[in-house]
Formats: C-alpha cells, sequence, structure tokens
C-alpha cells in the first residue's frame, strides 16, 4: 500500500510544485530556466501556493501561452539569481458563467481566446474585437493590449469590467465598477506586474456576423502616394487592415524588390445569416492564397482572426508594431517605410525572404499602460491611433539573421518614438527607455505605485519590467 501511495504523491506533488523547467516562447527563440513549472487547480491553491512563497521572496512569472516576440514573458533564469525562480500557469482555472442578461461573461484565467470563442458562439454570444489568431491565452491578450482592428472599438482588455487578482502575499484583490473601481484602469493592462489574474469578466454581444471584403491593389514607391491613398481608404472604412507593402529577397542578385501588388480587407456589419464561410478562404501567416479579390460573411471572431491551425509558416520573425495618432498617419508611414528601405543592405542574406506591412487602426482608451492610452494627446487629436507593423520574415531559421533583423527592429523607436508620440505594442521588439515610456505613459508612476503595493518584494519584476518601465526601488531584484 505505501509502496503504491509513495509514487501517487510524488506524481501529485509534481503537478502542483513541478521540477526545472525550461520555458520557451512560440518560436523557441526566447527562453530561460525555472526551478519549476507550477499549475494549481484552482484560485485558493493558487493564494496558498504564493503565501507559503513569500517569506522566500521567489521571483513568480505568470505565463499565458508565450506568444510573443520579446521577453516580457521570460522568467528570472535560475543562471542569473539566489533565490528560487517559478513559472506559474494557471492554465487549470476553467470556470466559467455566462450572464445574458448583462451580457457578460466571467471566466478563469485558464481560458485560450480560441476555446472562449467557441464556448460563446455555442451561447449565440460574440466578442467585438479581436487580433487576427486565436492563440492566446484570453489574460494573457488582454494584459499586453492585444487588439484588432477598429476605429470606433478599443482593444479587448477594454471589454474587461471586472478582475480578480491575487498579489505576492496571495491576498485576493477584486477590481470592478463597484469594488476599487478607480484601479480598474491599472489592471486592465497589467503586463503580470501587478499579481496573478485568476478571474475576469468581460462584456460581451449578440451573436454578430460580419462580411470582410479583400480588394487587391497596385504597388507604387512614390510613398506620399501610396500612403495617401492608404489614409483614404482609412476615411473609408471603420474597420480596415492593410497588407502591404511587401517587398522579397531575391537570393540571384542579392537585391530586395517590391511585389507590384498588396491586398486589403474591410469589414461590415450584416444581418446575413447564410453559410459561414470565412474560415474556407482565409488568409493569415502565410496560409491560403491571400491575394485575391473575394469576399465572405461569418460570425465576427471568425470573420476577424484564424483559428491556431492557420498559422501556416513557421520562419523566424522580427516584428515592431507601433500605435500613433492616426492625425500623422501618412508622414508616419513615409518615414518608417523610407527608414526601413535604407536599411536593406545589412539584410542582404539568403535566410530572410519578405519585408511586410500591415496597417490597422484602433481608438484610444484610458488604461494606464495601454499602449493607445490618450493621456498625452492634444485637443486636435481625435483619440484614434494608427498602427503600423513590420514583419522581418525569414526563409530558413538562422539565429544571427533573426538577431540582425532585432536590432534593425529595435531602432525605430529611438528614432521615431518621441517624434511621433509613437507607442510599442508590449510583447513585441522594443528598446527599454524608461525616460521615454514615463512621457508616452504618463500614468507610469501611478502604475509602479500600485505594483509595489501589490509586490513590495520584487518578485513579479523580471528583466523587461525592470528595464522598460524603470522600477528603480527593484535595482536589486536579482
Ligand atoms: C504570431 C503572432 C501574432 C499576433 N497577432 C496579434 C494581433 O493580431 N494583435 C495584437 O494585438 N497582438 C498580436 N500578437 C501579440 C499577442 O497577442 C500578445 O503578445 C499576447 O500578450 C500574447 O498572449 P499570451 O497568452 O501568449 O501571453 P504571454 O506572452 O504568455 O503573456 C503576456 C503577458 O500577460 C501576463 N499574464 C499572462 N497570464 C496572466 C495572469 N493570469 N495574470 C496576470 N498576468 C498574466 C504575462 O505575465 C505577460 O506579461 C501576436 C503575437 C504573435 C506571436
Amino acid at each position: 500500500m505505501v509502496a503504491f501511495k509513495l509514487p501517487l504523491l510524488l506524481v501529485l506533488l509534481h503537478a502542483v510544485f513541478g521540477s526545472a523547467h525550461r520555458w520557451f516562447n512560440w518560436q523557441f527563440e526566447v527562453t530561460c530556466e525555472s526551478d519549476g513549472y507550477v499549475a494549481p487547480h484552482n484560485e485558493q491553491a493558487v493564494a496558498n501556493f504564493l503565501k507559503n512563497q513569500y517569506p522566500n521572496a521567489p521571483h513568480i512569472k505568470v505565463v499565458g501561452n508565450g506568444h510573443g516576440f520579446g521577453n516580457l514573458t521570460t522568467c528570472v533564469d535560475t543562471s542569473l539569481t539566489q533565490k528560487k525562480s517559478f513559472i506559474v500557469s494557471l492554465t487549470n482555472l476553467k470556470d466559467i458563467s455566462i450572464d445574458k442578461t448583462n451580457m457578460t461573461v466571467t471566466f478563469g484565467a485558464g481560458w485560450d481566446v480560441y476555446d472562449l470563442i467557441e464556448e460563446l458562439r455555442a451561447n449565440d454570444l460574440s466578442f467585438q474585437n479581436l487580433g487576427v489568431e486565436r492563440v492566446q491565452n484570453m489574460i494573457g491578450a488582454a494584459s499586453t493590449g492585444t487588439h484588432g482592428s477598429a476605429q470606433d472599438l478599443g482593444n479587448i482588455a477594454t471589454q474587461i469590467i471586472g478582475l480578480r487578482v491575487l498579489d505576492a502575499q496571495g491576498n485576493l484583490r477584486i477590481v470592478n465598477e463597484t469594488m476599487n473601481a478607480q484601479e480598474l484602469d491599472a489592471f486592465r493592462i497589467s503586463l503580470g506586474a501587478l499579481g496573478l489574474i485568476t478571474e475576469a469578466t468581460i462584456k460581451v454581444q449578440p451573436t454578430t456576423f460580419f462580411k470582410r471584403t479583400t480588394v487587391v491593389l497596385n504597388s507604387t514607391n512614390d510613398w506620399n502616394q501610396f500612403y495617401t491613398e492608404m489614409e483614404q481608404m482609412y476615411k473609408e472604412h471603420e474597420r480596415l487592415t492593410v497588407w502591404g507593402p511587401h517587398f522579397d529577397y531575391f537570393e540571384n542578385n542579392k537585391t530586395w524588390g517590391l511585389e507590384p501588388t498588396y491586398f486589403a480587407s474591410y469589414w461590415e456589419p450584416t444581418n446575413y445569416t447564410g453559410a459561414r464561410n470565412c474560415s474556407d478562404n482565409y488568409c493569415a501567416n502565410g496560409c491560403g492564397n491571400c491575394k485575391q479579390n473575394y469576399f465572405c460573411y461569418d460570425e465576427i471572431a471568425y470573420a476577424n482572426s484564424c483559428p491556431p491551425q492557420g498559422v501556416c509558416s513557421h520562419e523566424f520573425y522580427a516584428e515592431i508594431e507601433h500605435f500613433f495618432p492616426i492625425e500623422e498617419f501618412v508622414n508616419v508611414a513615409t518615414n518608417y517605410t523610407t527608414y526601413q528601405q535604407s536599411q536593406n543592405s545589412r539584410m542582404n542574406t539568403d535566410y530572410n525572404g519578405l519585408v511586410i506591412y500591415q496597417w490597422r487602426a484602433l481608438r484610444g482608451d484610458s488604461a494606464w499602460m495601454s499602449p493607445v492610452n490618450t493621456y498625452n494627446l492634444g485637443p486636435e487629436s481625435s483619440g484614434v491611433f494608427g498602427i503600423i507593423e513590420i514583419d522581418w520574415l525569414q526563409s530558413y531559421n538562422n539565429f544571427p539573421a533573426l538577431w540582425d533583423n532585432q536590432a534593425l527592429a529595435d531602432e525605430f523607436m529611438p528614432k521615431f518614438g518621441e517624434k511621433f508620440n509613437a507607442r510599442s505594442h508590449w510583447n513585441k521588439m522594443n528598446p527599454a527607455n524608461a525616460t521615454l515610456i514615463k512621457e508616452l505613459f504618463p500614468k507610469l508612476p501611478d502604475f509602479l505605485a500600485i505594483q509595489e503595493r501589490q509586490d513590495p518584494q520584487c518578485q513579479f519584476v523580471n528583466e523587461f519590467l525592470y528595464t522598460q518601465l524603470g522600477i528603480e526601488r527593484c535595482a536589486n531584484y536579482v
């Protein structure tokens, strides 16, 4: 009997506390070694873990699905610290309740975007706004301000109306429209810095259908003309994403060439309820034939985003995504494109394949750490942001080529951040500069005050948070 019980006990202990665990992000280029991967089964177990560990002050990194381009979600590597370093995943917190009277959904932190969409669909409900993928954890996505493209809608964190959060000592804080309401704007986008979110409540809507129209357009390298035409499209379409220009690398003569065409998709609400067909011809991440004129109808999530199996190309890639007041659209777009082009000769390696631009737009919001926070905008601003994404995609996975592309990606913020009031997407390439971040995020001091209350011993701080946010009190966090 004893012989049977001991292994069982060990298995159970491992399930809760784990043993040394190496963490990787989605494309396996960001990694860290931890002392253990912890996946508690309910909120109480998470609280107990934090409370029991607090006297030893270990490093604690709460993770979603690691779908980022930088080291935001990385643990403190065991080689850098005398303390223990744990990775905590709340993937087992899978409670859910749907309130159709108030049109809200309350769900545990274990829900991934894909599964939540399916659950909502089964209950005749829809999200309002999504990114192009559904692979993220829902809290992980909200915590960095993940978004789609809609000038009248904010990012997905704006749908949050309530949260349950555990601080470093395992104390529960409820933040919603009636309790600690003044802190909702701090916790909606919290970068994993304010504690472990165990549950969220979001606003949803009845099943909504959209028509997606894709059009193929002709390119020109007269950037002023190219982007003036694109700006006009944004005036005509509330929900619009443009993929272009596209540049290809030619190995034979080591040059980059502009593709003659690019494409754009726009979405319109429709009362169509026939066959749902956007998934049949969805084009993202290199899947399907993207450059063709077509239209489709579907429930909003399916019309907007692609499921995990839609990730067809797994080249390494570097990426920037910057948000800027949309009034400067042509100027910003021309400057970024001209600079990227001027650096082409640095990228003349056969490992590189394609540089592609993606453009979106988003309504600004009041979350303190939102990249589209409106706190430093002048009265002349509409409060809508344009979004530029540049993707450097490789044809062959090669680390030095990736690092070179990342170094180039890091040059855009110092060059254009201050000039265009441009802010970076949190989980994407962004060089650390706490001084600039303070200008772009005027509520940062208030955020850091809450961070200190939630995490007095700097247990949630990693290199990203320390250097990007300038958390001076945590200078000795390792
Ligand atoms: C290929 C690709 C495509 C993408 N497309 C888009 C897009 O269309 N639009 C867009 O806006 N973004 C996009 N992103 C960015 C992506 O949505 C964000 O990086 C998102 O944060 C990733 O979610 P995740 O669950 O993988 O989070 P992780 O990277 O695991 O975590 C993100 C942050 O959330 C914190 N966190 C996670 N869970 C909790 C919790 N329970 N409590 C407290 N904090 C927590 C983590 O500590 C971390 O700080 C894309 C990324 C990739 C790689």
